[in-house]
Order: structure tokens, then C-alpha cells, then sequence
């Protein structure tokens, strides 16, 4: 399926290796794509994340696994795209700020780093940016341009595209919607109480469900166990459904938006969720009286790092760089 065509002259051959990296940098793992001009994946891998040796070691493991897709697959790098979790100060490609699974990792210049070990040019964005960025160009946004992108995973994190560009705020910390209050008193993992993320994380979905039942299992197993007609594990999935669309639909007002992604781990359960969405919606609509769609995401696998492609895409399609 990813071998690379044997056909054709030279030149056009040399054509069709050319790939954008993208590259999803994550706590305990880091996957790549290679993806070409129509946004199909030619490649993919995933090598465990040395999150404790430090930024170097980390730009080490993800352009020493790029190097190798490239090469087994007869690939030619043109640029690379990175969605990392933190804060990410998108402009110089820098990380700003991460969690304490990362040593090292604050500071450092990953844009840079990665960019001397590949010798390509390379852009570094927020992994939920990255998502947003990716069903922007090939999912379930594209031709939209004032959207709401949300990642029900680990956690809750979210990504605002106005005009068709990802609005990063004062602080490069806009959309992160996980952390707004308003939804219970439970604690967040942030330290306060109350956040969305209490209720919509697969790993609160989880915590809820075993406080309820006694039973430890996982975010798919409790889905499993909803489709069977089980009421705790129902609760649990229609708690996070509502309480995502409220905040959404908050989100929606603020700031007139019509389309919301939901991507994430949780989001495979969409059966489950969809039903509350949609009567939510009915109960707790934006005041414009215009309707909210909110929809899954259609690039379920690899959404980060396909997402990291399409910024780097973008970001080479850019007339000043196009003529550099
Ligand atoms: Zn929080």
C-alpha cells in the first residue's frame, strides 16, 4: 500500500516523492505521516517518546524516525510540521510551557532543532491547533472558516479558526475550552474544580464511571458496555456529550461560529454522544437563532500529525516562501 512507484521517467518520479512530514509529539509516544500534495498518507510510523532525556533526545527520535520512513518508502522531504502538547509559541517554534512529563522541554527551540537535523524547514504548532488545522484542508472543515475544533482525549483541549486561520490569542493559549468552569464540582486535573474536562475527558469518563460501578475499565469498554443499555455507562457518555455541547454552544455565541469538530479518543464513541448533542442543541442552541452543526471529525487516525502536514503544506504554499 505505501510502497513507492517503480514506473515512470526519472523526473516525474522525482515528483512524486516529494512529502510533507508531519509529526505528532506527544508524552510517551511520537508518530509521523508522510503525506504528498493531495493529502493522502504515504507513509506512517511510531517510535516511543524519550520524554525524560530532554528536548535534544526528543528531536532526535522524531527526525531519526522521519529520516527512516523516507528511506524505506523512497520518500524525499520537502518540509515537516510538528503538533506538540503545551504551549507552543508558534511563531519562532519554540515550547513555552509542558507538562511535567516533559524534562527539557520547555524552551527549547523544537522548530530549529528539528529543522538542523532534517534540513528542511519546520513549523511547530499545538497538537489541538494541528487537529483543527488538518480537518480544516482534508476533514470534516474543509471550506469552512470560522470553526471550533474540540479533542476529547487524555484530557479536553480546543482550537478556534476564524477566516480560515488558527486564532491563537494573546497568549497562544486560545480555544483550550477544557479547562472553562461552569460543569460540576469535581477537580480538574488542572488543580480547579469544575472544568469541562471533568465530565468529557475519556480519562473522567473513565474516573466517573468506576466511582459509580466499582468497575475499572476503560473509556471503550464503558462505551461497549452503553450499547449493551447499561445506565452507568450511558451517564457517563451523556454527561460529556451535554456538557461539551454547552460548551460549544457557548463558545458558538461568543463568537458566531456554525461548526464545531469534535476529534479525540472519545469521539469513536459517536453513536453514543451524537443523541445527546442533538437534543442539547435543541434545549441550549446559540441565541442567534442560526444553527450550530457539531460533527465529528473525519480524520480520525493520525489527526495530529496529518494536521502538522497541513500546516506545513500551508505554510510552503505562502507566496514569500513559494519564491524564496
Ligand atoms: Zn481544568
Amino acid at each position: 500500500m505505501n510502497a513507492p512507484e517503480e514506473t515512470g521517467p526519472p523526473a516525474s518520479r522525482a515528483a512524486d516523492a516529494r512529502v510533507i512530514a508531519g509529526i505528532d509529539i506527544g508524552g510517551t509516544k511520537i508518530s509521523a505521516v508522510l503525506v504528498d500534495d493531495a493529502g493522502s498518507v504515504r507513509a506512517r510510523g511510531v517510535v516511543p517518546a524519550p520524554a525524560r532525556d530532554g528536548g535534544a533526545a526528543m528531536a532526535d527520535a522524531a527526525a531519526g524516525l522521519v529520516r527512516e520512513l523516507c528511506r524505506t518508502h523512497d520518500l524525499v522531504p520537502a518540509a515537516a510540521g510538528v503538533g506538540a502538547a503545551g504551549v507552543i509559541d508558534q511563531a519562532d517554534g519554540i515550547v513555552v510551557a509542558a507538562s511535567a512529563t516533559f524534562a527539557g522541554w520547555s524552551g527549547f527551540p523544537l522548530a530549529d532543532e528539528l529543522s538542523a537535523r532534517l534540513d528542511v524547514p519546520v513549523w511547530v504548532e499545538n497538537d489541538v491547533n494541528a487537529f483543527l488545522l488538518g480537518e480544516l484542508r482534508w476533514g470534516a472543515a474543509r471550506g469552512e472558516s470560522d470553526v471550533l475544533g474540540i479533542m476529547l482525549g487524555t484530557g479536553v483541549g480546543g482550537a478556534i479558526a476564524l477566516g480560515g486561520v488558527v486564532h491563537h490569542g494573546v497568549h497562544g493559549a486560545a480555544g483550550e475550552i477544557g479547562h472553562t468552569p461552569g460543569f460540576g464540582d469535581l477537580a480538574c486535573t488542572c488543580g480547579q474544580t469544575g472544568h469541562l474536562e471533568t465530565l468529557a475527558s475519556g480519562t473522567s469518563i473513565a474516573r466517573r464511571y468506576r466511582e459509580a460501578t466499582g468497575s475499572g475499565a476503560s473509556a471503550p469498554e464503558i462505551a461497549e458496555r452503553a450499547r449493551a443499555g447499561e445506565r452507568a455507562a450511558l451517564a457517563v457518555f451523556a454527561d460529556a456529550a451535554r456538557a461539551t455541547t454547552l460548551a460549544a454552544s457557548t463558545a458558538a455565541s461568543l463568537l458566531d461560529l456554525d461548526l464545531v469538530v469534535v476529534g479525540g479518543g472519545v469521539h469513536e464513541a459517536w453513536d453514543l454522544l451524537e443523541p445527546v448533542i442533538a437534543e442539547t442543541l435543541r434545549t441550549d442552541a446559540p441565541v442567534s437563532g442560526f444553527p450550530l452543526r457539531i460533527v465529528r471529525a473525519e480524520i480520525a487516525v493520525d489527526a495530529v500529525a496529518r494536521g502538522a502536514a497541513a500546516l506545513a503544506a500551508a505554510r510552503c504554499a505562502e507566496p514569500a516562501l513559494a519564491t524564496a
